[in-house]
């Protein structure tokens, strides 16, 4: 990284300040050519300046002076200090991808100040395109909204296994929004895509056992799996791929439905071939008026009802089930 931030001063694209050694956007040809803007627009976006050294307010670090207390401090030509907030990436791409490599991915939040930034700093240094394609994926909403601590509705995947979902459901209710589109997470649409994934891969691995297709139902098959690599080679549509393997199950049942699972599962990775485990603890098999009425009694402990919430745990006693609570959901178990 101190290499690559000499070599950019060398070039006349870094100047040292008193707190650290910036990068010259006004030299970069370009700046803003990812998300579109300008530099004006960047002077716009920029915070207000502290440093009055800067050339341009938009002007980022590529180094910063440590004070003495700060926590990162490492020997450098400009004294004790630490990298900026870009560089690091464009540093770990040349050292292992090289200085041209086709596809750089990110969130689109990286769009504007990020990626624009290591665009910058790694042209700069080549003198020449080093990204072929940026690829963003857009944000994951809940219900609606944005998922925050604060609100309460941040979810990890352990709580999602503790109230008893597959992780696999969850990928392939993943999987059904395209990356560039808003992925709204729900419980309803998880539990929509919890009930579709079981019934695929119930049809799918119970073709492990099923007789060999016909010539016929055979290039039917073919034809399916090239349409499920077609659609992932098409800016990675995977609801399109999903909806080409339900295509699929819906042929006559064959071996070579079970055999096409097994191949393209190194794309979805959904263990589509794998029969469902029998398992009372299956969210899947637990009846829908069951898991409503421990949704409420969770609902309820979230808003400290605690009347509601052993009322409704009554109830579910009375159809046979026990829940278990954990810090971030439950389990709901048949007694
Ligand atoms: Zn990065």
């Amino acid at each position: 990284m101190i290499a690559f931030v000499e070599t950019l001063c060398e070039k006349g694209y870094g100047y040292e300040t008193d707190d650290g050694i910036y990068f010259d956007i006004s030299a970069f040809d370009g700046y803003g050519k990812l998300s579109r803007c300008n530099l004006d627009d960047a002077l716009a976006g920029a915070r207000v300046a502290v440093n009055t050294q800067k050339r341009h307010p938009a002007d980022f670090a590529l180094w910063k002076k440590a004070e003495k207390n700060h926590i990162m401090q490492w020997q450098s030509p400009w004294g004790m200090g630490y990298p900026g907030w870009h560089i690091e990436c464009s540093t770990m791409s040349k050292k292992f991808l090289g200085d041209r490599f086709d596809i750089h991915t990110g969130g689109v939040d990286h769009i504007p100040i990020h990626h624009e930034n290591e665009i910058a700093q790694s042209e700069a240094l080549e003198g020449h395109k080093v990204v072929n394609v940026w690829m963003h994926g857009e944000f994951m909403l809940v219900d609606g909204g944005k998922m925050s601590k604060s609100l309460g509705n941040v979810y990890t995947v352990d709580d999602l296994i503790a109230r008893g979902y597959s992780p696999l459901a969850f990928r392939y209710f993943c999987l059904n929004t395209h990356y560039r589109n808003k992925l709204n997470f729900t419980f309803d649409g998880l539990n929509g895509a919890a009930t579709a994934y079981n019934r695929l891969r119930g049809i799918i691995s119970a073709c492990s056992t099923a007789p060999k297709a016909d010539d016929d139902t055979q290039s039917r098959v073919e034809k399916q799996k090239a349409a499920v690599v077609d659609a992932v080679y098409d800016d990675l549509n995977f609801p399109l791929a999903l909806g080409e393997m339900w295509t699929m199950a819906k042929l006559p049942a064959c071996r070579e439905i079970y055999d096409a699972a097994v191949e393209l599962d190194k794309i979805l990775g959904l263990e589509l071939y794998e029969p469902l485990p029998a398992d009372d603890n299956d969210r899947s098999t637990v009846p829908d008026d069951v898991k409503a009425i421990a949704e409420k009694r969770f609902v309820a402990r979230q808003n400290k009802d605690w009347a509601t919430s052993d009322a409704l745990r009554a109830e579910l006693d009375a159809l046979g089930y026990t829940v278990l609570d954990s810090k971030t959901g439950y389990e709901l178990k048949k007694k």
